[in-house]
């Protein structure tokens, strides 16, 4: 093991669980380990834009997610702009799978990835600890697939990168599918039959105003009601209960009980009441929501010399101050200051 820091050690000092003013128990973290992309997906990047933010040592998070876990985390998911772009990302999760939960369990450990470079780091991540992967897909026609990802090529990539993750298996394999109205709403039913034939769950999740650029439209938002009734018309969906009360899919199965989908609504049924999430961005900041006006430099503090005591104090203090729920929508809703792919979705 190459990246341990003499910072570090694994066992985690429990302390009171992460709460905030809303009373709300905080147990996921969303950890960032770059805002480089290797896609420009249409809806989230303009095209012109790269990384804005620096990265920090692989050391590093591993020392942050650590005071998260030691104050009650129980699921860390990596994320970015593309975290398998991330040099040390095996060596990470490798560390990160040692880490025990207050009650005594090794973490959830979970990727958001665009799946490009699964098919060769799949087999990896799981032996290196990895649970589960969330691949992102927008399309199951290869020609608007690459249309929405701009890159050549990209739609077989993914699928064997998905397969890949199943082979290892980083399973339940989740696929997640962004809908825009006009643009790929086309592919919802087939997305009915690709979670079927490929034995993953696919998840379809309302576009929210976190683009680089100005896309975002009440119109252009698919909403839940719509895509269960487009896919019961061809497919009867049977809803399934939920797992957990922090859940943010509502899931449904096929009459049959073969396949899964799920519909994450942010925008029309959000679900900020049960929210248990914070984030940490690539450059050491928390956002306590995904729409946070404010971040706090965690990092910042860190570098400043505080001491593992001091840092969980501040963690802690500042998940206090989580907001109560998002504006979307709303008169006078501010876009945040950074877009989807430099906070880490
Ligand atoms: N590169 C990785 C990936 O593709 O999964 C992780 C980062 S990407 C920003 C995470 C997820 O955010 C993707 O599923 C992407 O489709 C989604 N996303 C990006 N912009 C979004 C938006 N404005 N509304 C909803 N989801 C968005």
């Amino acid at each position: 093991m190459t990246v341990a820091s003499p910072i570090v050690s694994h066992a985690a000092v429990p302390a009171a669980r992460l709460t905030d003013s809303h009373g709300r128990v905080i147990h996921d973290l969303r950890v960032s380990v770059t805002d480089r992309c290797n896609y420009k997906c249409v809806y989230c990047r303009t095209g012109e834009l790269g990384a804005q933010f620096p990265e920090l040592g692989i050391d590093e998070y591993l020392r942050l997610i650590k005071l998260f876990v030691g104050l009650g985390i129980e699921k860390v998911r990596l994320t970015g702009g593309e975290p398998l772009l991330r040099r040390g990302l095996t060596e990470l999760v490798e560390e990160l799978a040692r880490l025990r939960t207050h009650s005594g369990n090794p973490l959830d450990l979970a990727l958001t990835t665009n799946g490009h470079l699964l098919d060769t780091l799949a087999a990896p991540l799981k032996a290196a600890g990895l649970n589960r992967v969330t691949v992102s897909m927008d399309a199951v026609d290869a020609p608007t697939f690459e249309r929405i990802t701009r890159v050549p090529g990209s739609f077989k990539k993914v699928v064997a990168g998905v397969r890949a993750a199943r082979a290892a298996g980083l399973t339940p394999l989740k696929i997640n599918c962004v809908l825009l109205r006009g643009f790929n709403d086309n592919e919802i039913e087939g997305f009915a039959r690709f979670a079927r034939e490929e034995d993953v769950i696919v998840r379809f999740i309302e576009f929210m105003p976190l683009e680089e650029g100005r896309l975002w439209t009440p119109e252009i938002v698919v909403p839940l009601a719509e895509i269960v009734g487009r896919i019961g018309r061809s497919m009867p969906l049977v809803p399934m209960p939920p797992r957990e009360a922090s859940e943010t899919a509502r899931r449904y199965t096929f009459e049959d009980g073969v396949g899964e989908i799920g519909i994450i609504a942010p925008v029309t049924q959000a679900f900020c009441g049960a929210c248990s999430r914070v984030r940490l961005t690539s450059d050491g900041k928390i956002r306590t929501c995904l729409f946070s006006q404010v971040e706090h430099d965690l990092y910042g503090h860190m570098r400043a010399g505080e001491s593992d005591a001091e840092l969980r104090d501040y963690i802690a203090r500042t998940v206090q101050g989580k907001e109560a729920r998002h504006h979307i929508g709303e008169p006078g809703f501010l876009k945040p200051s950074r877009s989807m792919v430099h906070i880490g979705g």
